[in-house]
């Protein structure tokens, strides 16, 4: 209920037969729906021909069975579901970008938002290079077909793109005879890779993804790696391997990933469980029930309970059937889906001191709502809970935080925010215990600047989107 925005899931499919690929990408997109739902597409790669369909809306809308069945069948495919931040929301901006290029064809799919977007895109615009969205997709695979016309081979050609890329960015690749994957230096953003029983090599952003097509899970794509599937079998490519701090988005435990995948060895669903645990040693209440805001705050509530031996109660009834709140742009809209989504199961409250736990607080309108809702039900008394510390500065890494106006940390202390939402008590995770959420040792290996304003790379300027989005002069 955070209200962030995760940019993008990726999924790939690689055979050494030809498949219903169409139909597997489509299942892998279907479980990596929650990372992105205002656009998604396909490619099939069909002996060296790509059929494409891409478009606005979620998967289960954009494909249908005769979109699927004209898509053919392939040995290869390549999916996307995204949301759109810096690019508009159109079906143009939509992945996977399919270019043809002087050796060839490529289709590509990231997650991420590179640092230098602006900087790149300007130097090869003074080269003469016309783009035709605002994506850093789009970017990337000039870079690449770039190197390619001086390199034998698609991988030699990222691997040298590469040198150029700073931020974060997660690719699936496709040329006519192979299909890869890509994790930036830092690892911003996860990746993996597993087989069916037949020999099909998935891609995805997450482990649920390849559960949903039947793959069992081999690893993770390490940060900076390059892996090629192909009829040889797999390779990688290590250049750009152990040469920068590794800086997985801790959000990614706390609210974007599922429950039931698997990052890093590190069971999100134990992670969020954890933090729950956390946030009941930290800031302990006496109380007769602990709840959480479906879906993403569940998992945290379950572990404060079991921590601070309050019972643990279902306090809401999600109507599933509705996405999630923050698609509906404008603070209106995002009020009014909130009250249709959730609906209080008074039993569970009424007469009782309620601990609520929710994976982060953003702009605080959503848990304000909440509280109000707990208390017209007959709750007592009503503390929250945040499995996130709070949010401070933007991100520059592909999620959409809220600029720093809105976000509600930013203006308020604790005890203004407590009034604000009208809670009993109000605790965050500390962000010095973010470490214990995955078993490490300190927070070094991970990202979380937007709990502090401390950035890994450089921070970029300007957007590309300000570029376009000022009036230009009679003049140009
Ligand atoms: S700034 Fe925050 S949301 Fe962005 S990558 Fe880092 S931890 Fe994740």
């Amino acid at each position: 209920m955070s209200g962030l925005r995760e940019e993008c899931g990726v999924f790939g499919v690689f055979s050494t037969f030809k498949q219903d690929t169409a139909k597997a990408a489509y299942y892998g997109l279907f479980a990596l729906q929650h990372r992105g739902q205002e656009s998604c597409g396909i490619v099939v790669n069909d002996d060296g021909v790509f059929n494409y369909y891409k478009d606005t809306g979620i998967v289960n809308d954009v494909f249908t069975a005769e979109v699927l069945d004209e898509l053919k069948e392939g040995n290869m495919a390549i999916g996307h579901v995204r949301y759109g931040t810096a690019d508009t929301k159109d079906r143009l901006n939509s992945q996977p970008m399919v270019v043809n290029h002087h050796k060839g064809r490529m289709a590509l799919a990231n997650n991420g938002s590179l640092v230098n977007a602006p900087e790149l895109r300007k130097k090869l615009e003074l080269e003469g290079s016309i783009f035709h969205t605002k994506s850093d997709a789009e970017l990337i695979s000039y870079l690449i077909t770039k190197a390619r016309l001086e390199t034998g081979s698609i991988e030699d050609a990222i691997n040298i793109a590469m040198n150029q890329l700073k931020g974060a960015y997660t690719l699936v690749v496709m040329s006519p005879a192979k299909l890869i994957a890509v994790r930036d230096p830092q690892g911003f953003r996860p990746l993996c890779y597993g087989q069916k029983d037949d020999g099909t090599y998935i891609i995805a952003s997450e482990s649920c993804a390849l559960d949903s097509v039947g793959a069992k899970f081999i690893r993770d794509v390490e940060p900076g790696e390059i892996v090629i599937f192909d009829r040889e079998g797999i390779r990688t490519i290590k250049d750009h391997c152990n040469k920068m701090q590794e800086k997985l988005c801790i959000f990614e435990y706390i609210y974007f990933a599922r429950p039931d995948s698997i990052i890093e060895g590190v069971s999100v669903h134990e992670a969020r469980k954890k933090a729950g645990a956390c946030l009941a040693l930290e800031h302990p209440v006496q109380a007769d029930v602990v709840i959480g805001v479906p879906d993403s705050g569940l998992d945290a509530a379950i572990g404060y309970a079991a921590q601070s031996g309050i019972p643990y109660g279902i306090g809401f009834i999600k109507n599933k059937y509705i996405g999630r709140t923050f698609i509906a742009p404008g603070q209106k809209s995002r009020e009014d889906k909130v009250r249709i989504k959730l609906n209080v199961l008074s039993a569970t409250v009424k007469d009782k001191r309620v601990v609520i736990v929710d994976d982060s607080i953003v702009r605080g309108t959503t848990i304000a709502k909440i509280v109000k809702r707990l208390r017209d039900a007959g709750a007592t008394e009503v503390h929250v809970r945040s499995a996130a510390p709070p949010f401070t500065d933007p991100c520059y890494y592909g999620t959409d935080v809220d600029s720093k106006e809105n976000l509600i940390a930013c203006k308020h202390t604790l005890d203004e925010i407590c009034k604000i939402i009208d809670a009993d008590s109000l605790g965050y995770l500390n962000v010095n215990h973010l470490n214990m959420l995955i078993g490490k040792t300190d927070n070094s290996e991970f990202c979380y600047s937007c709990f502090t304003g401390n950035y890994p790379t450089e921070v970029p300027e300007g957007t590309i989107e300000d570029k376009f989005t000022k009036h230009l002069s009679e003049k140009e």
